[in-house]
């Protein structure tokens, strides 16, 4: 069993082929999958989808990246939906200084206002965070001390890993653990406890190392599984349960069914 912890079934370039997806996703044993929601129309088409996948949960923020072209507009219907009990996670909302799309203080600004919202509402945050971790840091030391977070497709260094840890966060890897370059990153995945990581794919992007080029999509993550296994020196099954069981506790799943 299999919990992808963070793809966008929902954006215009996969929504027309989630179906599909979707059962392949189930062919390849994964029993959960969390849809990040960014904007309203994945937001609203995500909950149609977790109406008729109940194995399917929506979190939702805008990304630091839009939250000055559609921040505004898109916060009260994430606090609505939250509020009704609609949604697992807050996320991904962050700081991301490397694009910086959005003015930096509008980003912090933003950040903050999810901080609030999910303590309102008691549900973890899914964080986005590149090149900023001393801010995230700082802000979170500040506005969300002994919160529940996520870092991710965590591509930060294993000092910034530690960072992460240490506030009690868990560490998400994506496809890019498997890229051939990413020695530093396989080396955060065996520093981490078990009970720390969660995996997940960022569909529709960073697909894994073997299937580079190609769109990415919730049946690949076992590769990513692999290699958090092949760094940590365990097999794959134990990666598997620890993940599943990580995730089913952080985002507090229903208990999911392994045949589905
Ligand atoms: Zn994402």
């Amino acid at each position: 069993m299999l919990i992808d912890s963070h793809a966008h079934l929902t954006v215009p370039s996969v929504v027309d082929r989630v179906e599909e997806l979707l059962q392949r996703a189930q062919q390849k044993n994964l029993s959960a999958i969390v849809n990040i929601c960014v904007d309203p129309a994945s937001l609203d088409k995500g909950l149609h989808l977790a109406q008729r996948h109940p194995w399917v949960f929506n979190a939702a923020a805008t990304t630091p990246h839009d939250v000055e072209k559609e921040g505004e507009l898109f916060f009260p219907l994430v606090e609505k939906e939250a509020r009704a009990g609609k949604l697992i996670a807050i996320g991904e909302t962050g700081l991301d200084y490397h694009y910086e799309h959005s003015p930096t203080l509008l980003q912090k600004e933003y950040l903050i206002r999810y901080f609030e919202l999910a303590k309102a509402t008691h549900l973890p945050v899914i964080f986005h965070c590149r090149e900023a971790f001393k801010d995230l840091f700082e802000l979170a030391d500040r506005h969300y001390p002994g919160g529940r977070a996520v870092l991710h497709c965590f591509t930060g260094t294993l000092e910034e890993a530690k960072g992460c840890l240490e506030r009690g966060w868990l560490i998400s890897m994506s496809g890019i653990i498997t890229f051939k370059k990413s020695a530093a990153l396989r080396a955060v995945a065996a520093y981490a406890p078990l009970d720390r990581l969660l995996i997940e794919t960022d569909t529709p992007y960073l697909a894994p190392e073997t299937k580079r080029g190609k769109t990415n999509e919730p049946s690949f993550i076992e590769e990513t599984a692999q290699a958090v296994a092949h760094a940590k020196g365990i097999s794959l099954e134990e990666v598997a349960v620890a993940t599943t069981q990580n995730a089913v506790q952080f985002f507090s799943l229903p208990k999911l069914s392994s045949t589905l």
